[in-house]
């Protein structure tokens, strides 16, 4: 195979993810960042691989979350009344995606990828970089029965589809809180969910870039403060640097891998595609009397608390409000109540590391991740929604594939990655 010069548009976990597969292939990499390397969604997410849940979003049950979002600013779902007018198309694609049929559709494809998550998280560990901080152990919490009994119906059905292990028994009250003892009294029930993984992105993201740099510059060199604005002639990007002047980035192929700001990138440039929207998150960490055994994802109160390294970070929140920078501090006060409501022993006064990032939504849950219709030599790999570091490690060996000409197998089967096309 001729190693090519392959420009990467964006450094978060898609693009760090992809520069470390091509890199390992033997191609060059120039990565194009506005702000520094492991910034957007790459550090403060939950830190979770989960083979059993990477699935699109929409679901009959998430449609009445929506009509809840737009009227309250209590539930964990929020959307601006102002945005309503931006956001109509994804979300009619959103209720679209609802539809039980398509929402099978689109478990199924992104259930292509599922056995290849830790094997591809192995190989790069394998590598050297570091995937620890967290482990495996991961308790699905949830007091309201009827939603408790289907969640765990729904890892039953995964599994008899194999594509995953099937949840262990469902345990209530004194056996529950003998399992977790830091669970709030009003906790009721739960199960544990065996095959999830969980590191620290922080000590992950810094690994990988440590990696990559120590790949020498013949390998791999980083722009950072330099914005892509468009996609220029064949495989060049035009970027703008603080001071507004405009460059040209040039290579034999470019992959533009910048999350939820990818959709401005692609319109500037006439490229039609899917539209990705910022779904923001929050996350901080919070002083605890006694750590969790294992990471808690609470169900009915949409919040995941993971210990990580020795300490407690507290995770959720979906917020759509077209400002993906902005760190609201009433999203922070609707995430403690929610995880208030979980855990004992915790000082939820003394929150540190505030953090807010944007995950690339799209309608239909699924990532774009192929080339361009009649540009070859223009790929993307972004809209890995809630799932982009579950997807980034083998999403960046599917880039490496395209890249090469050859298909992306696992466990011996062939990728269909007509469900991510570019332009759907
Ligand atoms: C609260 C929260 C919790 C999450 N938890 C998990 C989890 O547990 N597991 C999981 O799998 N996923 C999780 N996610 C989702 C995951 O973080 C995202 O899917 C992932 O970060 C997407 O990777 P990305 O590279 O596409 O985008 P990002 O990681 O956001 O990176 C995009 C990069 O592009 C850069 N960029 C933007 N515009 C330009 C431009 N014009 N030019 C150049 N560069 C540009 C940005 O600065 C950024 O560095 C979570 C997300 C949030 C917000």
């Amino acid at each position: 195979m001729k190693k090519q010069h392959v420009i990467v548009v964006g450094g978060g976990l898609i693009g760090l993810c992809s520069a470390y597969a091509l890199i390992r292939d033997g191609h060059r990499v120039t990565l194009v960042e506005r702000d520094h390397l492991g910034a957007g969604a790459a550090v403060g997410n939950a830190g979770e691989l989960t083979p059993q849940q990477v699935a699109p979003l929409a679901s009959a049950n998430t449609v009445k979350d929506i009509i809840r979002g737009v009227f309250t600013r209590s539930s964990y779902l929020s959307i601006s009344a102002l945005e309503l007018p931006r956001l109509a198309g994804f979300g009619i694609g959103f209720l679209r995606a609802a539809g039980r049929a398509n929402a099978a559709r689109g478990a199924a494809a992104l259930a292509q990828f599922s056995g290849g998550i830790l094997p591809s998280l192995q190989r790069m560990a394998a590598d050297g970089i570091d995937i620890s901080g967290g482990g495996e152990g991961y308790l699905m919490t949830g007091s309201d029965e009827a939603a408790l009994l289907a969640s765990h119906a729904g890892y039953v059905r995964r599994a008899e589809l194999g594509w995953g292990e099937a949840p262990g028994p469902i345990l209530r009250d004194a056996e529950l809180h003998e399992q977790e003892p830091t669970l709030d009294p009003g906790v009721s029930g739960g199960y544990l969910l065996p095959g999830e993984f969980s590191l620290d992105p922080v000590t992950f993201v810094a690994s990988l870039i440590a990696h990559l740099e120590g790949a020498g510059p013949d390998a791999f060199t980083a722009r950072t403060g330099l914005a892509a604005i468009r996609v220029g002639d064949g495989a060049s990007v035009i970027c703008a640097d603080g001071s507004g002047s405009e460059t040209a980035v040039a290579g034999d192929r470019l992959l533009i891998a910048a999350g939820a700001w990818t959709t401005p990138i692609l319109r500037r440039s006439g490229i039609r595609s899917a539209r990705v929207v910022p779904g923001k998150g929050y996350s901080y960490t919070v002083p605890v009397e006694r750590m969790p055994r294992t990471l808690i994802h609470a169900n009915d109160l949409h919040c995941v608390a993971i210990p990580m390294h020795g300490r407690l970070r507290i995770v959720g929140m979906m917020e759509f409000d077209g400002r993906p920078e902005r760190l609201n501090p009433a999203r922070i006060d609707v995430l403690t109540r929610g995880a208030s409501r979980l855990l004992i022993g915790a000082d939820w006064e003394s929150r540190t590391d505030e953090w807010v990032g944007a995950r690339p939504m799209t309608a239909d849950g699924m990532p774009l991740l192929g080339a361009i219709p009649g540009r070859p030599e223009v790929l993307v790999a972004a809209g890995h929604n809630m799932h982009g570091l579950s997807l980034g490690p083998i999403t960046g060996e599917a880039v490496a594939d395209l890249v090469a000409g050859r298909p992306t197998e696992i466990a011996g089967s062939t990728i269909d990655l007509h469900p991510f096309a570019v332009r759907r």
